[in-house]
């Protein structure tokens, strides 16, 4: 019984280390994913700093047309003017349009440049992204294909181990496994040098020992609470 149930722990070992070779992904992967996101999000920031000043560029160029109608409004009004008084009251208004349309011309200049500025580093940071999205999918779709073939190995061992595992004792297999999730590894141990458990390697009580080898029933470390098996002893 102890014997099948040892190749039931090989198996479970086994599927502990597919467990563990799972969760191994690939740093590559890991640090090109964490590339992509800074990647995507600095694209976000900079796309939504270029929509606003998008806007206020927009927003300027408004003003710009609507001074330019208010000036070639005063210039024509100047011109019809009914007397000198109220033609230079036009030209007044004309000349503070002028003002102010210089003013606004001034203001969105420099806006424009940091606005090109501004599309070209989205472009830039467009393109890296670009450039990495299919190294980053390939190496998505290997990650994927190496995680199946694990899955397919694990499940392979599953179906050996459960088969075997069915011609166990229930309550000895019900203790195993309980040990076995409360100690994470081993849940049936050899008696090593005949004296030690050969999980927590404590010194055993000759009595426990002699217990394990005459059986038949479960016998378990005093201290870790393992199952004890007397390899070679029957
Ligand atoms: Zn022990």
């Amino acid at each position: 019984m102890l014997e099948k149930l040892s190749e039931v722990q090989g198996f479970d070992l086994q599927l502990d280390a597919l467990k563990e070779e799972r969760s191994q992904t690939p740093a590559e992967l890991l640090e090109t994913r964490e590339r992509r996101t800074d990647l995507a999000h600095r694209l976000e920031r900079k796309k939504q700093d270029r929509d606003e000043l998008r806007m206020r560029v927009a927003n300027t160029e408004l003003d710009l047309k609507a001074m330019q109608g208010r000036r070639k409004d005063a210039s024509e009004s100047s011109l019809r003017a009914s007397s000198a008084k109220e033609a230079s009251q036009y030209q007044n208004q004309e000349l503070q349009f002028a003002t102010r349309i210089q003013e606004l011309e001034e203001d969105v200049l420099p806006l424009m440049e940091s606005l090109e500025a501004l599309e070209q580093e989205v472009d830039a940071l467009q393109a890296q992204l670009d450039e990495l999205q299919p190294t980053l999918d390939a190496m998505l779709s290997d990650e994927e294909a190496r995680v199946a073939d694990v899955d397919a190995r694990a499940e392979s061992i599953r179906q050996q181990r459960d088969t075997l595992a069915t011609s166990l004792d229930g309550s000895l297999l019900r203790q195993y496994e309980q040990v076995r999730r409360a100690r994470r590894g081993l849940g049936l141990v050899e008696i090593v040098d005949n004296q030690r458990c050969g999980g927590c390697s404590v010194r055993l009580p000759i009595h426990v020992i002699q217990k394990a080898r005459r059986g038949p029933g479960v016998v378990r470390c005093p201290s870790c609470g393992r199952i004890l098996w007397p390899k070679g002893d029957g």
